[in-house]
């Protein structure tokens, strides 16, 4: 059997260094990016009533996951798992948290996850019970645990999931801000336990399992982040929204001499093809991530519905006002030759006429034709009316 990472405390943590400053800088960016975006919708006013509509289903769906937690998980309280709900208020407590989350289990049928949610001011935390055996109820493996779901929690990482969605779907930047959050939390998790060896341990359940992931070798792990190091694996890194388990153990593992995990580099490709792939949280614990992901795509539609039909109209209406100069040049042609007016279609289109076929209304208007002394023949159609009265730009 492998020796475990015997007991190492973190060096260089302290709570007002967990968040990493890679963290600050994509939260700029997201910031810029959200900003124009929700500046746009404010504009279009049919955006902001999409973004209301949408925001409400959010709401209703979010409200539907705390009530089955509320129903149908286990809450956890000095009466209910109280060597858990010790091991909880004493990492809210180091964290200095001033209303502690409720804590829930929920039996997920294997599932080896946690997340953090909020709904009404309220906020949530809520681990998966396999994952709660694999860990224990009291030890400095679940202390990383529930240090790294408060972590989101002081990181305001919800309320920022929901603001700063748009931003967050652009492709690059906005996986890159997810990572590093992730990243953060995992310092706030060897934070909490005080320990790397238990930090990995925890970690590397979740690579291997409940009943191997504790005898893995962390160094081993952690030497799969550079091997391989090709086109797939980088584009994999880039478009994710967490950062690779090999990833995460191996920052962990530097936090043994607090010096920063060495980055394997990328290949360059992956970056062009990355840009393609937008963000938004897909593969990510928390469900309210996927109804983000339609709040964002629904209210893209929104935007770009409009404009489309906006586009085929103006489109239509030129076609129609097409037709309608042909037919009216072709009526003038045949009273010029003629002597006399035209009394059917029949006299200018068909075979022997000026036009071959009867042209069509994109919007299946019909047309009749009028004769003026001053102007001429004077050509309507049922849907789009005549040329000659249209705003000039529309001709
Ligand atoms: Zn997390
Ligand atoms: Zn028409």
């Amino acid at each position: 059997m492998i020796a475990p990472v015997p007991f190492t405390p973190p060096v260089g943590l302290s709570p007002s260094n967990l968040n990493v400053a890679k963290e600050r800088t994509y939260h700029l960016w997201v910031v810029v990016l959200s900003v124009l975006f929700w500046g746009a919708l404010a504009i279009t006013v049919i955006g902001l009533f999409y973004a209301v509509f949408i925001g409400f289903f959010l709401w209703l769906g979010n409200g539907l996951l705390i009530a089955y937690l509320r129903a149908e998980a286990v809450r956890v309280n000095e009466k209910q798992m109280p060597e858990l709900f010790a091991c909880f208020k004493s990492v809210c407590e180091q964290f200095g948290l001033k209303q502690m989350p409720s804590l829930y289990v929920l039996q997920s049928g294997g599932l080896l996850n946690a997340f953090a949610t909020r709904h009404s001011g309220r906020d949530f935390v809520v681990v998966y019970s396999d994952l709660l055996e694999a860990l224990g109820t009291d030890s400095p493996e679940l202390r990383f645990l529930l240090g790294h779901e408060i972590g989101h929690i002081k990181s305001r990482h919800i309320v920022k999931q929901i603001l700063l969605a748009p931003g967050m779907f652009f492709p690059l930047v906005g996986p890159a801000y997810r990572r590093a959050w992730e990243t953060s939390c995992d310092r706030y998790g060897a934070f909490a336990a005080q320990d790397v060896g238990a930090a990995l341990r925890a970690m590397l359940i979740l690579c291997g399992g409940k009943q191997y992931g504790r005898h893995l070798d962390a160094a081993v792990y952690a030497g799969q982040h550079y091997e391989d190091r090709g086109f797939f694996i980088s584009l994999h890194e880039l478009t994710s929204s967490y950062p690779t388990l090999s990833r995460r153990v191996t920052d962990l593992l530097a936090l043994k001499d607090g010096a920063p995990g060495r980055r394997a580099p990328r290949h360059w490709l992956a970056y062009c093809l990355g840009a393609f792939f937008p963000g938004g949280g897909v593969g990510s614990g928390s469900p309210a991530t996927a109804l983000i992901m339609v709040l964002v795509i629904g209210m893209m539609a929104a935007m770009a519905i409009p404009a489309f039909t906006k586009v085929r109209e103006t489109s239509q209406l030129k076609a129609c006002y097409n037709n309608e100069r042909m037919l009216e040049s072709a009526l003038d042609q045949y009273l010029l030759e003629n002597g006399k007016g035209a009394g059917e279609w029949n006299d200018v289109v068909g075979p022997n006429g000026y036009i071959k076929t009867m042209p069509v209304c994109p919007s299946l208007g019909t047309y009749s034709a009028g004769h003026d002394e001053k102007a001429g023949y004077l050509v309507n159609c049922t849907k789009h009316g005549s040329v000659h009265d249209a705003p000039p730009q529309t001709r």
